[in-house]
């Protein structure tokens, strides 16, 4: 496995427009959730100023730090932090950040509420996680209310001397959001699913408890028509055809979808549906050449119980009808 401190995979890679990808390397792996810098239009060098799209989790939030100075950039420099939704990959860091750097931290309407108080937000990832969550996550400092800007569909956000619109993409969570710069980049979050280095499989992003594909695939046709010239995916990197590859995410939740529905209108439990997913997904990146360290990077974003528990409550709220056994 690449280490991160054996120096063989980079914490910074530079994108063009002047946009910095920093590695949070969670989990000890490369590679997987990412965090954007980007310079303001003026910025120069180490004394600019700069907004970041995603806090990473609270646990890689000094191994964030590290990555901006490596980027030729004081941390204190940071103007705004954008979050495209409040999971713990992505939002964790929030509230550290601006403690630390009196940042403004942009959410989501319906997401930043749970910005400014985390406790729900934490109480739901102690189900999943139990007294694991600090030790993986490092937990969720809040965010000062007078410092949260909230934001919906449409608005528009001066950064650095561009304006930013913004997009409510609801699909993988309601709350979820994703930001276009004028220059046609598209910070996506989860909203593309996930496509990691390692092979060119699109895997679905479909965790509980928030999961609406009518929903999503609104979101897909509502981004493509934006024509983004390229999607900045968190996990992880740069996706130049973004058309094509938006088109691709709706049909994989398809596929993944169905897949659970045809094994719950069998009388599959929800253990034995994950492990087939599970198997499924790994013989998928296999077959498209991902290697153990890839494979294994998959289930830091999205095992296959995760999947199938969204999957599983999104048929069982959503379309009920659709469990009837024919
Ligand atoms: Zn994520």
């Amino acid at each position: 496995m690449p280490d991160a401190r054996d120096g063989v995979d980079a914490a910074v890679t530079p994108l063009d427009g002047g946009v910095v990808l920093l590695d949070t390397r969670f989990d000890g792996r490369s590679k997987t959730v990412g965090v954007y810098l980007v310079p303001h239009a003026h910025a120069d060098g180490r004394a600019g100023r700069f907004d970041l799209v995603e806090a990473g989790p609270a646990i890689t939030f000094e191994g964030v730090l590290a990555a901006i100075r490596e980027a030729g950039f004081a941390p204190e420099g940071l103007d705004t932090l954008l979050v495209t939704h409040v999971h713990l990959d992505h939002a964790g860091a929030a509230g550290a950040f601006a403690a630390r750097f009196g940042c403004r931290v942009v959410a989501h309407a319906r997401g930043a509420p749970h910005l400014a108080d985390p406790g729900r937000l934490l109480a739901s990832a102690r189900r999943v996680y139990g007294d694991a969550l600090e030790a993986r996550w490092g937990g969720m400092e809040p965010v000062p209310s007078e410092r949260l800007v909230s934001v919906d569909d449409g608005d528009h956000l001066e950064l650095g001397g561009r304006s930013v619109r913004v997009h409510a993409t609801p699909g993988h969570a309601r709350h979820h959001a994703a930001f276009a710069w004028p220059d046609g980049s598209l910070f996506v979050g989860d909203a593309a699913g996930v496509r990691l280095p390692g092979s060119d499989v699109i895997r679905p992003a479909l965790p509980p408890p928030e999961v609406d594909l009518e929903a999503w695939d609104e979101t897909l046709a509502a981004l493509a028509a934006t024509r983004p010239s390229r999607l900045l995916l968190t996990h992880y990197g740069e996706v130049a055809g973004a058309l094509d590859h938006l088109a691709e995410v709706g049909r994989r939740n398809r596929v993944w979808a169905d897949t659970v529905l045809a094994s719950l209108r069998a009388g599959a439990d929800e253990r034995s549906i994950a492990l087939e997913l599970d198997r499924l997904a790994t013989a998928e990146l296999e077959a498209a050449g991902a290697d153990a360290d890839t494979v294994a990077r998959h289930l830091v974003t999205s095992d296959a119980a995760m999947t199938t528990s969204g999957l599983v409550r999104y048929w069982t709220t959503q379309h009920p009808e659709r469990l009837a056994l024919s």
